[in-house]
């Protein structure tokens, strides 16, 4: 309840005031906590995710504890030299003063993480601001529910309870939590939800971070080795049932080559699902019912070239891909998050450009083209969060590139050392002595004895 929401918060920024996370020491060794639950707790939390999503065994490592696993490593590594004063350039005033930039703890975090990589999408923001000296509030998003649970369970059992303390609730438990007053927050899901989250943190005058989402277009040029390039585009796409922020929302391509790129990613499934992906263990289920029935909804009056089929009660919808759909219809419209792939013809990479430029800034941006210098044009002629050639989500694997969204795709950055700075305050210190006062005397009034001096 909403008492006891307060306590929670209450209890966090006490604890952050009594300060124990300002000492390294206790920050290694919360982190080093997160990483035993990581290892213990692998066989739990893969069976969570098989009943949220119906994630395979084998995804559940690859794509969302290997990456916690490297972020919590790379912090224990790398803290002292993130929290480390950091010198700065001196002018003729300062030349004989300390001047440095002194990386210091925000206070009170609130995390508030999305459905679809339940663990990951909380815990890697959680690791920066354990490793920034922060408290952190988590709240877990209540569609993946057994997740959720589980994460309420496992995570007092191993961090502090005072300081990480985990809230589970909905859309009014959020609404609650968000009145309050918090030092960051940082935020996964959607746009519509990422300006309620901004409305409600300018109250406080909280500064945010938005990981939103949006329609990250792929192109795919004539001038690519197309089996490759499809068979990346459609892991991209189909793993997790396409309810990945990040995966490639439409095809954008020539009409002289669309046809072998539906001939190769039909192939591809071949390979991943078998010929039945409903019976496959590779293959994801939508979340509820409410996204199954909008996903349904995005296909209407459109005819799939490959997939389409569908079963309610199971939540299946089948890897569907769609040619020829005009920019204009449902499909291009909003973010698709599902496993529908629409294809856009253009006539060439200009016509792409624009097509992408007339849009929303994506999150990512995805190029196939073995043409170096046609790549680096198109890169300088767009935008978007993080973009990768000849692969997709690739540059979200590495924590030494920030990831985040540009305009309507987010804002703020994190993975790795960014986590770290985007949860601390880059504190400006200049230290002086008190001697060498003739030196300051010229700032001084009146302005009359300057004028004598001269
Ligand atoms: P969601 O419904 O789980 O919502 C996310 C969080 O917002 C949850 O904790 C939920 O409780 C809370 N919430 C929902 N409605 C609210 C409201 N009215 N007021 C306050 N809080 C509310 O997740 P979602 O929004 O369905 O997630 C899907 C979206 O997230 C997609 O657009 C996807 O692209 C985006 N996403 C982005 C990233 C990224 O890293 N940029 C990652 C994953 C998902």
């Amino acid at each position: 309840g909403l008492i006891e929401q307060l306590q929670v918060v209450e209890r966090a920024k006490e604890a952050f005031l009594g300060g124990r996370t300002r000492p390294l020491e206790f920050r290694l060794q919360q982190l080093k906590a997160l990483q035993r639950m990581i290892t213990d707790r692998q066989t739990e939390i893969s069976t969570a995710l098989k009943q949220d999503l119906n994630r395979s065994q084998y995804d559940t490592p690859l794509l969302e504890l290997i990456s916690l696993e490297n972020e919590i490593a790379l912090a224990i590594e790398k803290l002292a030299e993130w929290a480390a004063p950091r010198p700065v350039e001196k002018n003729l005033l300062t030349l004989t003063d300390e001047v440095y930039i002194q990386p210091e703890p925000l206070g009170v975090v609130l995390i508030i993480g999305a459905w679809n990589y339940p663990w990951a999408l909380t815990l890697s923001p959680l690791v920066g601001a354990i490793a920034a000296g922060n408290a952190a509030v988590v709240k877990p998003s209540e569609l993946s529910e057994y997740s959720a649970l589980l994460l309420r369970a496992l995570l007092p059992r191993y961090l502090d309870k005072d300081l990480y303390p985990v809230i589970t609730g909905g859309v009014s438990e959020t609404q609650e939590l968000l009145k309050q007053r918090f030092d960051h927050v940082f935020y996964t899901g959607s746009s519509a939800v990422g300006k309620l989250v901004m409305q409600a943190a300018a109250q406080h005058l909280t500064p945010v971070t938005l990981e939103l989402g949006g329609k990250s277009p792929c192109y795919i040029d004539k001038n690519c080795d197309l089996r490759v390039a499809c068979r990346r585009v459609t892991w991209g796409k189909f793993v997790n049932c396409g309810q990945t922020c990040i995966a490639p929302d439409y095809i954008l391509c020539e009409p002289c080559i669309q046809g072998r790129v539906v001939e190769g990613i039909r192939q591809t499934l071949l390979e991943f699902y078998g010929a039945d992906p409903k019976c496959s263990p590779d293959y994801g289920r939508i979340i509820n019912q409410r996204h199954f029935s909008r996903i349904m909804g995005l296909m209407e009056g459109y005819t799939a070239v490959l997939g389409g089929q569908s079963d309610a009660s199971q939540r299946y919808i089948a890897p569907t891909v769609l040619k020829d759909v005009p920019p204009q219809s449902r499909l291009m419209q909003e973010e698709i998050f599902g496993p529908l792939l629409p294809i856009v013809t253009v006539s060439d990479m200009d016509d792409a450009i624009r097509f992408i430029n007339e849009r929303e800034k994506p999150l990512a941006l995805y190029i196939f083209c073995s043409d170096k210098k046609a790549v680096k044009r198109m890169i300088d002629e767009t935008t978007s969060g993080g973009v990768t050639v000849n692969d997709v989500m690739m540059h979200c694997a590495l924590s030494s590139l920030p990831f985040g969204g540009v305009g309507q795709s987010g804002m703020g950055r994190y993975h790795g050392r960014h986590t770290f700075d985007q949860l601390s305050h880059q504190r400006a210190c200049l230290l002086r002595s008190l001697g060498m006062e003739s030196v300051n005397l010229a700032r001084y009034p009146p302005q009359d004895r300057h004028r004598a001096r001269r």
